[in-house]
């Protein structure tokens, strides 16, 4: 079976369309969202009523969990705090009490689903290293963990890290695969990013695709957000 995992959708709706079309496209319709749905940009209620209506399981973001008023927004750079009051403000009362009831952890016999940490997935550290990933990996007992949260579509294995498109994995081994990001990605590419499993033949695939950047920053300078923040998404930071 394939299934696709999605992540930090920061109200991105032109990229978040562009996402779930091809998943449409292709037959894929069980879909994840690791959390950020909201924040930073100008589509928060209808990115939530999106992955709310297309996604079987949805998990918390440190950004919904900052938009519902409970997370330290201290901790956040002057963007991502002047972009949480902007959501506070503008998300309706029905998309903050489903945000608020999210789940921080998914987990099957396959793979455990988090926003960030599988140690601690309300803590909302960041697995950056391989050595934080060999930490990370004895909290968990499945072949596959997946997360989001730094942006950056990666794969962690036991030794190494992995930064290929198409990857097949060992379900005797464990890995942990950030999907990358749809609404803001960091990579250096601008092409939104997630992942397509496919459990059968245990492979892993990046998919990458353009979408209407142009409307999206439009809609960040009208709704008064940061330029900086459209700005990010044209080279992919
Ligand atoms: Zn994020």
């Amino acid at each position: 079976m394939k299934y696709a995992l999605i992540s930090d959708i920061h109200g991105n709706l032109e990229a978040l369309q562009t996402a779930l079309d091809y998943l449409g496209k292709n037959n894929i319709n069980e879909i994840y969202c690791l959390g950020d749905i909201v924040g930073y940009g100008p589509n928060p209620n209808e990115c939530v009523n999106m992955v709310r209506n297309k996604c079987k399981n949805v998990l918390m973001g440190n950004h919904d969990f900052a938009a519902v008023g409970k997370a330290n927004v201290d901790y956040f750079n002057d963007y991502a705090k002047l972009a949480t009051y902007w959501t506070m403000k503008n998300l309706s009362e029905k998309n903050k009490n489903y945000l608020e009831s999210l789940p921080f952890t998914h987990q099957n016999d396959e793979a455990i689903m988090v926003h960030a940490s599988p140690t601690n997935p309300s803590h909302w550290y960041y697995i950056l290293s391989l050595y934080d990933a060999q930490i990370e990996m004895q909290s968990f007992n499945q072949p596959l963990c997946f997360i989001g949260h730094s942006h950056v579509p990666v794969i962690f294995s036991a030794q190494k890290i992995i930064r290929n498109d198409y990857f097949g994995y060992d379900t005797n081994k464990q890995y942990i695969i950030n999907v990358g990001s749809v609404g803001q990605p960091r990579d250096g590419n601008s092409k939104l990013s997630m992942v397509v499993v496919d459990n059968d033949a245990c492979k892993i695939q990046y998919v990458r695709l353009s979408y209407n950047i142009e409307e999206t920053y439009r809609k960040i300078i009208r709704a008064g957000l940061p330029k900086f923040l459209a700005e990010r998404l044209l080279k992919g930071y």
